[in-house]
């Protein structure tokens, strides 16, 4: 086994990050165009044209807003074609406006108050993942934005290693391709990909929390929308026969389980059933839902309870009616990337060799990675170093960063070596 050295590394991946985060690239849900806000090609562009610069001839920017480039093989084994991959745009949910980023140098315990407002503290009660980066060097925003380390930290470590494999050719890999989405945070990710122009046979969303994290579940997710038809007449002669839609939608709402299937109720592998959504008027309302579980069976399993509640609401109402229509969002990418445990395997080795303990879990949430394994492309996800994401406080760590660089680059060559 070859082994590189952490001081091999160049440790450039600090000064890509505080290139990328100040550009503005907020995604946008209520845009129809892919990508949702123009502004994610100005950090596309540059990303394209820092690759070019590195040597990758197939470098570019395409009109969707997605990046792609190749690092060629450098070995005469056939090696299967492994693809990195992390999204450019950052959450709606918080500004990402003239991010101010600023470094605490050798960081020494204790909470970290922001600059620029008072009211941003970074508390270790909070945030117990700080006691783990005593001496490191933490990256914070001013307290006015978030920072965008989702997902721009592991934009700069795919950068970096990309740097790192092109200069050092005694590290030896089969090709590799880089991609680059927009709009994952409103969920439309991989909208728009080219999975034949990638021509990867597996990828790596490196866009996870925790230094030595490596996940390989998602959620299974349906949205659910329910529509209700009321009885609609003059209020001052309604008496015996008004039917209320809007009166209907809330006793539907109000017996939802109190104690369990909620967001506010569950943890670990607990799914829940959670209204998104409710308009309406005398005549009609809707309410959207989301559904999420681990297994198929539980999200059947939650969606069974949301019509017997609908059904029991409107025994009440018999005039009126009501349907409930389920759309599939995504699925538990476990189902598809377990018909290959060497993605996984690969990376906890891959993980171990950067000296780190792997650490295996899963993620309450989907990824890019969870539509592309169903797309045909196994897309398990790794860590980035990024915390407190879509918020003010989100923060990560030079080092964290650097050990992600790491990982990336033992990944490579683990691919290589078991070819
Ligand atoms: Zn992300």
């Amino acid at each position: 086994m070859p082994v590189i050295s952490a001081s091999a590394f160049n440790h450039t991946v600090t000064e890509r990050f505080l290139r990328y985060v100040v550009i503005d690239t907020q995604s946008d849900a209520s845009s129809p165009t892919c990508p949702s806000s123009e502004k994610q090609k100005d950090l596309g562009r540059l990303l394209a044209s820092e690759l070019k610069v590195m040597g990758l001839a197939d470098a570019h920017l395409d009109e969707h807003g997605y990046v792609y480039a190749t690092i060629p093989a450098n070995t005469d084994k056939k090696v299967p074609v492994i693809c990195f991959c992390s999204h450019m745009d950052t959450s709606p949910d918080c500004t990402g406006r003239n991010v101010k980023p600023q470094i605490v140098k050798s960081y020494r315990g204790g909470d970290i108050a922001l600059p620029a407002d008072p009211a941003q503290v970074i508390r270790v009660a909070e945030h117990p993942e700080l006691e783990n980066q005593i001496g490191n060097d933490i990256i914070t925003t001013d307290g006015t934005t978030l920072l965008g380390a989702d997902n721009k930290a592991g934009i700069a470590e795919i950068m970096d290693a990309a740097y790192f494999l092109i200069n050092n050719p005694n590290v030896k890999h089969g090709a590799i391709k880089i991609l680059f989405t927009p709009d994952e945070e409103i969920g439309r990710g991989v909208d728009k990909v080219d999975l034949k122009k990638l021509g990867a046979d597996f990828a790596y969303t490196i866009d996870g929390e925790t230094a030595g994290h490596v996940e390989d579940e998602t959620f299974s997710a349906d949205g659910a929308t329910i529509t209700i038809e009321g009885v609609s007449t003059h209020p001052g002669f309604a008496k015996g026969k008004m039917e209320h839609a809007i009166k209907i939608a809330a006793a539907i709402v109000d017996r939802l389980p109190k104690d369990t299937c909620s967001p506010e109720t569950t943890e670990d592998k607990e799914g829940f059933l959670h209204p998104i959504g409710i308009s309406g008027a005398l005549e009609q309302a809707t309410i959207g839902f989301i559904v999420r579980d681990f297994t198929d069976h539980g999200l059947k399993q939650k969606e069974r309870l949301l019509e017997s509640i609908v059904k029991d609401v409107m025994k009440d109402y018999p005039r009126s009616t009501c349907r409930m229509e389920v759309r599939e969002q995504y699925r538990n990418m476990k189902q598809v990337i377990d018909l290959h445990p060497e993605i996984v395997d690969y990376a906890i080795e891959a993980i171990r060799r950067t000296g780190l303990e792997p650490h295996r879990g899963s993620i309450r949430g989907g990824t890019d990675g969870s539509r592309l394994s169903f797309m045909g492309l196994p897309c398990p996800n790794i860590f980035a170093g990024e915390h407190a994401f879509h918020s003010r406080l989100e923060w990560v760590s030079r080092q964290d960063m650097e050990k992600a660089v790491q990982t990336i680059v033992h990944l490579a060559t683990i691919w290589e070596e078991r070819a």
